[in-house]
């Protein structure tokens, strides 16, 4: 049996209707921005693999950090004990996240972060005697799986069989200078019955990488403070150099109360979630009173490897190398963004950092734009590139080590399938 057809006979995979999916790509090793499969074929990975990977694939400094740490400390039951790990990885990202955030809770994936931040914020006002049963969040807003981040995410085909069973959401539009007031209206009529705003600063990621500006949302933030609204902002997918700063939250002015962090946390090799939150978040759960406590824990809470994998990550990011290559990104993602923007195939070409997104026009057929989305991801594979089109929105998401001749070969193969397809 090859390695396909084992899987398939015991596997089940995520986002994946088994009955009619083509059988998964068996992939045997990484290497920097290549994926290989069992036959030798090499695959560019420019969705860096769910947007978790950030230095290219088996990176041998993260690689020997991991191996040190497994050979010193694999895991430790992280309610009353700690480790070292963990307390350098929290202290050194408190240094690079927006100075307001006082404290570090640790999970294990993205959800769990925001399902730790919603819970946070729930609490705080439980605490302060007080109920507020809603969320404020965006349309078209991607939070995870999990039912409480599913929950926050906008209703779609993926959480209609659980409706119903979803808690309560206030969905308003995204902020532009003309709406805000509007916005704003909405928002103060229900401001006693909002806990928590929570948002995917900048870029809008499973929604279709959608992109909004940053001043509007900005004010956004201001009023919602105001309001005595908490601040909740996902970085899960924006994190750690996704948007040309480390952080998206840094082209705001308006910090937030608590910040979700995973995918490029380890650099996308392990599974870890953080959930960062000011002093205010925090006092509010000291209490003699044991009810008050935050009782949220998961068995790899903080698991030492992981968090070796983060620190090491944290080096390779902040090295003068990573920066001069994500600016590198940035740049000549703005120079293919003139070339194709008034593409007659194309609409909505957009960018922010290292992230390039496109519209591909549907025309008048419906079945073309049911299927474009096929055509594109199995053009691009065939040619060796890993581009997973969200419906017609193709984007380009790449780790940070891919270089310009390898950027240069993306862009010229999204040009022939502008004649192509
Ligand atoms: C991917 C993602 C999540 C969920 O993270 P998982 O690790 O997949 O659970 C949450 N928020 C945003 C913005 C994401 O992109």
């Amino acid at each position: 049996m090859t390695l396909t057809e084992r899987d398939l006979n015991v596997i089940w995979h995520p986002y994946t209707q088994m009955k009619t999916a083509q059988p998964p790509i068996p992939i045997v090793r990484g290497e920097g921005l290549y994926l290989i499969d069992e036959n030798g074929k090499r695959y560019m990975d420019v969705v860096a693999s769910w947007w978790v990977n950030i230095h290219g694939h088996a990176h041998p400094y993260i690689a020997q950090k991991v191996s040190e740490q497994l050979n010193t400390l694999e895991h430790v039951i992280f309610a009353g004990f700690t480790h070292p790990t963990a307390v350098e990885l929290a202290e050194r990202l408190l240094e690079i996240i927006p100075n307001n955030q006082s404290k570090i809770f640790y999970s294990d994936n993205g959800s769990t972060a925001v399902e730790v931040a919603l819970k946070m914020a729930f609490q705080y006002w439980y605490n302060s005697g007080t109920q507020k049963k809603k969320v404020l969040a965006f349309h078209n807003s991607y939070h995870g799986d999990t039912f409480g981040a599913m929950s926050v995410s906008a209703r779609s085909a993926f959480t209609q069989a659980f409706e119903g069973l979803l808690f309560d959401v206030e969905y308003i539009d995204l902020p532009t200078h003309e709406n805000l007031n509007g916005l704003k209206s909405k928002i103060s009529s229900l401001k006693s019955q909002i806990s928590s705003f929570i948002f995917e600063p900048l870029v809008q990621g499973a929604g279709g990488m959608i992109m909004y500006e940053a001043e509007p949302l900005n004010e956004l933030i201001r009023f919602c403070k105001e309001q005595e609204i908490l601040i909740i902002a996902d970085e899960v997918m924006t994190g750690f150099g996704r948007t040309g700063k480390l952080f998206a939250s840094e082209y705001l002015t308006e910090q937030p109360d608590m910040m979700c962090f995973s995918k490029g946390l380890t650099g996308g090799t392990m599974p870890l979630g953080i959930t960062s939150c000011t002093q205010k978040i925090y006092d509010r759960f000291l209490s003699d009173d044991k009810l008050k406590t935050l009782f949220h824990g998961h068995s790899f809470t903080a698991n030492p490897v992981a968090c070796a994998a983060s620190l090491a990550s944290m080096d390779l990011l902040l090295s003068s190398q990573t920066q001069s290559q994500i600016q590198m990104i940035c740049t000549k993602h703005t120079q293919f963004k003139a070339k194709i923007k008034n593409h007659q195939k194309l609409s909505n070409v957009r960018q922010t950092g290292t992230i390039l997104a496109m519209d591909w026009n549907a025309g008048e057929e419906t079945s073309y734009f049911n299927t474009i989305r096929d055509r594109l991801y199995y053009f691009f594979l065939q040619q060796g590139i890993i581009l997973r089109p969200m419906g017609n929105v193709l984007y380009l998401l790449p780790p940070y080590c891919i270089s310009p001749d390898e950027l240069n070969l993306v862009y010229g193969k999204i040009e022939e399938a502008l004649e192509v397809i």
